[in-house]
Formats: C-alpha cells, sequence, structure tokens
C-alpha cells in the first residue's frame, strides 16, 4: 500500500506548526539519541527540563561513557524505566571504546547500542544524517493506519511489517523530492510523530485542522474511534508495600537496589511488598529486630507502574539506640544528604514527607 499523497502537505504542515523543542535545534546524534530515548512513553514538557540537565551535565559522549554511574541515574530520577539511563551509559562506552568516539554513522552500527531498537535507531538515523531510514512508533502507527484505514491490529506482526514498509516508501519518497539544502528525511519523520502528537491524537483526533483530511480513510468513514484497532489493556493489579524510615541520630536508613533487579542502583527505604492484611508493627518486628517499637504514620504514595497500582505505607521509626541492621546491606545517610542520592519516585515522595516532617 503506498500513501505518497501524504509527503508533501506533511512537509508543508510541518514546516509551519513545528514545536520549537530544544533537541530541535542541533544536528548531534548524542543529543537526539538522548532526547528520543528520554521521550519512550514520556511527554515532551517532562522531557524538556532533564534533557537540558543531562546535556549541561553530560554534553557527549566521551562524558557520559566517564560519568560515575550515579551521577547518570541521579540524572535520570523520576523519568522511569531506570534500565534505560544504565542501557545509554553502555553504549557511550562502547563508541568510546570501539568507535573511536565517535557516534556510528549507519544504521547497522546505531542498531548494535544497548538499548537501542528499531524505532530509535531510524530516528536518529533519519533527524541526525537525514536518511531515508524510517520510524514507527505509536503516533506514526495512529497517523498510517487512520490515512489508510488499516483496521486490523497493529499488534498483529503482518499488520506491523505493513505499516513498517508504508513508513519506509514513505521517507524514501521524500529523499527523491529534496532540493539542495532541505532535510526532508528527518523532516517527514519528525512531521508523522507531530501530527500523531498534536492532531491525531488518541481520542477526539482534530481532523478539521489536519493537512490530510482530505485523503484520510478513518475520517472519511467515521472510524477514528476504531482505528487503531488496539487490544484492551490487560487488568490493573494491586499491591501493597510498607516500609520505615528508620532515624538515629539524624541519620535515616537507607538501601541500594542491587545490580539485576528492577531500578538497579537507586536507593530506597527498607520496605517488603505485604498481604492485604498485614500488620506493620509485625513487619518491623519480624524484619528489622527491633523489639518493640513505636511506628509513627508518614505518609502513603501510590504509584502506577505498567499495570501495577502500588501503594506504599511509611512509617517513621525513631531509635534510641543504634539498630543492628548489617544484614538489610544498607547506610546510614545524614537526613540533608537524602536530596543527593538517586531514589525512585515513589521514595522521593517519601524523602519529601520525611524532611518536611522533620523540618531539614
Ligand atoms: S484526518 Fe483526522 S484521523 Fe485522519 S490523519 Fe488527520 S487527524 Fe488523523
Amino acid at each position: 500500500m503506498r500513501l505518497r499523497f501524504i509527503v508533501a502537505p506533511l512537509l508543508k504542515w510541518f514546516a509551519e506548526n513545528a514545536r520549537d523543542l530544544p533537541w530541535r535545534r542541533t544536528r548531534d546524534p548524542y543529543a537526539i539519541w538522548v532526547s528520543e530515548i528520554m521521550l519512550q512513553q514520556t511527554q515532551v514538557k517532562t522531557v524538556i527540563p532533564y534533557w537540558e540537565r543531562w546535556m549541561n551535565r553530560l554534553p557527549d559522549v566521551a562524558a557520559l561513557a566517564n560519568a560515575r554511574e550515579d551521577t547518570v541515574i541521579k540524572l535520570w530520577e523520576g523519568l522511569g524505566y531506570y534500565s534505560r539511563a544504565r542501557n545509554m551509559q553502555k553504549a557511550a562506552r562502547l563508541i568510546r571504546d570501539e568507535h573511536g568516539g565517535r557516534f556510528p554513522r549507519d544504521l547497522a552500527g546505531v542498531l548494535a547500542l544497548p538499548g537501542v531498537g528499531r524505532y530509535t535507531g531510524g530516528a536518529i538515523c533519519s533527524i541526525a544524517y537525514n536518511q531515508p531510514e524510517p520510524i514507527v512508533d505509536g503516533n506514526v502507527i495512529r497517523v498510517l493506519t487512520r490515512v489508510a484505514g488499516i483496521e486490523e491490529s497493529p499488534k498483529a506482526k503482518p499488520v506491523l511489517e505493513q505499516i513498517w514498509a508504508i513508513a519506509d516508501d514513505l521517507v524514501k519518497q521524500t529523499v527523491a523530492r529534496q532540493q539542495s539544502c532541505q532535510r526532508n528525511a528527518s523532516a517527514f519523520n519528525q512531521a508523522m510523530m507531530e501530527l500523531g502528537a498534536l492532531v491525531c491524537t488518541p481520542r477526539n483526533p482534530r481532523c478539521d485542522v489536519c493537512p490530510l483530511k482530505g485523503r484520510c480513510v478513518a475520517r472519511k468513514e467515521n472510524k477514528t474511534d476504531r482505528i487503531p484497532a488496539l487490544a484492551k489493556r490487560a487488568a490493573a493489579t494491586k499491591r501493597r508495600y510498607v516500609g520505615f524510615a528508620i532515624l538515629w541520630r539524624g541519620k535515616v536508613f537507607v538501601q541500594r537496589r542491587p545490580d539485576g533487579v528492577v531500578n538497579a542502583g537507586y536507593w530506597e527505604f527498607p520496605n517488603w511488598e505485604v498481604a492485604a492484611d498485614a500488620e506493620p508493627a509485625a513487619l518491623a518486628k519480624g524484619n528489622l529486630s527491633l523489639g518493640q517499637v513505636e511506628l509513627e504514620p508518614l505518609c502513603v504514595v501510590n504509584h502506577s507502574i505498567t499495570r501495577y497500582r502500588n501503594r506504599l505505607e511509611m512509617f517513621v521509626i525513631r531509635a534510641a539506640r543504634k539498630p543492628r541492621l548489617a544484614k538489610l546491606g544498607g547506610e546510614w545517610l545524614p537526613l540533608a544528604k537524602l536530596d543527593e542520592i538517586p531514589l525512585t519516585a515513589a521514595h522521593r515522595k517519601v524523602a519529601g514527607r520525611l524532611l518536611d516532617a522533620e523540618k531539614c
């Protein structure tokens, strides 16, 4: 299936409507790579300050490759999907050690970097180098399935491959039309993503202002609420956690999550997943070996990760003598230093409440 008629109107629309985003002011593949990894499952307005902080502190491949791991994951704190930051550092080290510090220029070289898949590889090669490599993400899928009237689920492999083939044909077309000084492959791929983000939105697409409205099957047949046909989300699962901020002489006990687990490298307060009817006092007694202690309720943090709805109930324990927590493998940290270590989003909220309560 060919949709070549969308190329010219989309390029024109993008030239007139593209948002001025900081990573659009550069062709540096490193800067574009950072933006693309940060933008996965995260909104543009959230990413902008993260990207700016990151580029200030780690402006190039060498800076990222040589940075301390704690610096890297601290810069990522709050963005979620933390393995991405670790993969980026692995990739930067690979570029330093095997590519002489220069970002690879060909798709195969880019795809060989840890954490870079087909979408990100295409995005870097097209946006940074103007190579006619296709990209397909949620925005592109929405635009192309609606314009073409593809009613089958894009989750099905043959349908997804069909969408990649359409995107490939389109981006190659842009280069055929390119005049000197133009960067059509870069502009076209960004235009599809931009249209999906600003106009062809999942709910209530703004078809009246869309440059493709005259040729769009979903609009003509009134099927924008059915296309793309996405499977219903898995039912949410509730999980309950209980945790403790154990204080002793102005310090708090924190643990670093080990390698190989989710959120590896981030710090947190001791906490456990528990049954709905578990008693926090019994948990403290059994897991902390502190004997009889008083639990002061601190806060409840509700947070969602994929289909999980997590509830974290936090309590403060004030210890008169230094508790023996060696078996938990953590550290005593002055309260004021909580701001300096990388914490996961839920535990960053807990830290904020704790510092407020202790007036630090
Ligand atoms: S006309 Fe509507 S449904 Fe079709 S591409 Fe444009 S915004 Fe999307």
